[in-house]
């Protein structure tokens, strides 16, 4: 590098080469990390807030790799996407997300339903719908139970194509839920031309709700948007009894933070799921 000791931009070329060797070695550890069954689910519930009742349970992807210990979304789902890596991750994922309904199922716990992440990468792929379909066969779980959330980039650029998926979803029996609701860019069309059954109010507005500020009116005109449309409401990121009073006072049906749990793993939430959440 021309850079030399006490120049600026050796601190540039840097963090650029550290970002693009963590990039690597993330990459190349994905490849594996399948096969070496690195990956694991968490499962956050969703809850009813009047009632504190759990509604459901969103599946959070975790990477416990063997060099790194465990790794978050944020850190590979990118990578992941970038590299295709997504579409056999996405797969595992949506048949362990599956398999998990049925054991809770067979144990005797109550049916609730299963937010599962889907990346647009693997929405846009010809054989999404065939994926879908054979691991809810293979798995014989209610798809009424499912609950699919995608991002509005999932539906933009081919607003046709995005469209016919959703509805082959919706007749096998499928919830959708746009996920990230109010950080995208044509939200309130996408409700008019998209069969979406679920808007989930991204945890970036419902941060700083208090009365008043902007992020408040916007997180209230959502809720009274979505209430009027008969779609489910779901706010992300509650992480104090504030929130929850100003979302109850809007009438939000459901939510889901670190208020009520953070994501666990399947038996922690199977104990929640028949204990019930003490706040
Ligand atoms: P998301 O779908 O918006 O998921 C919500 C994120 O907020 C999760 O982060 C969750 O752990 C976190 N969260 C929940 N409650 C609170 C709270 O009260 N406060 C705060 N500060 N955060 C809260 P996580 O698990 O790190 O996942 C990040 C993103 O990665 C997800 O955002 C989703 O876009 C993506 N992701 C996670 N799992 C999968 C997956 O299986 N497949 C795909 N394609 N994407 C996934
Ligand atoms: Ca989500
Ligand atoms: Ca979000
Ligand atoms: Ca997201």
């Amino acid at each position: 590098a021309k850079a030399h000791s006490g120049d600026n931009y050796q601190f540039f070329d840097k963090d650029m080469n550290t970002r693009a060797v963590e990039r690597h070695f993330i990459e190349s550890h994905l490849r594996q990390a399948l096969e070496a069954q690195e990956f694991v689910l968490h499962y956050q519930p969703l809850v009813n807030l009047r009632s504190g009742l759990i509604t459901g349970a969103e599946a959070l992807l975790r990477w416990n790799s063997s060099e790194r210990g465990l790794v978050f979304p944020p850190d590979f789902i990118a990578v992941a996407e970038d590299s295709g890596l997504i579409v056999p991750i996405g797969r595992w994922v949506f048949l362990e997300a599956c398999t998990q309904a049925r054991r809770w199922l067979n144990a005797g716990l109550q049916q609730i339903s299963i937010a599962i992440n889907i990346s647009t990468v693997e929405f846009r792929r010809r054989d999404f719908l065939a994926g879908v379909r054979s691991i809810i066969e293979g798995t014989g779980v209610d798809p009424k139970f499912l609950q699919l959330e995608i991002t509005e980039s999932a539906l933009m650029q081919d607003s046709k194509a995005g469209a016919s998926i959703l509805r082959e979803l919706k007749a096998l029996g499928l919830q959708i839920a746009l996920d990230d609701f109010g950080t995208g860019y044509s939200s309130l069309s996408y409700l008019k031309q998209f069969p979406i059954d679920i808007l989930k109010i991204d945890k970036s507005f419902v941060q700083d709700i208090n009365g008043g500020n902007e992020d408040g009116i916007i997180v209230s005109a959502v809720i009274g948007m979505g209430n009027s449309l008969k779609k489910r409401v779901i706010a992300e990121g509650v992480e104090n009894v504030a929130q929850l009073d100003f979302l109850n006072a809007l009438q939000c049906e459901e939510g889901q933070g670190y208020l009520f749990s953070r994501p666990v793993p399947a038996d922690a939430f199977a104990a929640l799921l028949s204990d019930g959440i003490s706040q």
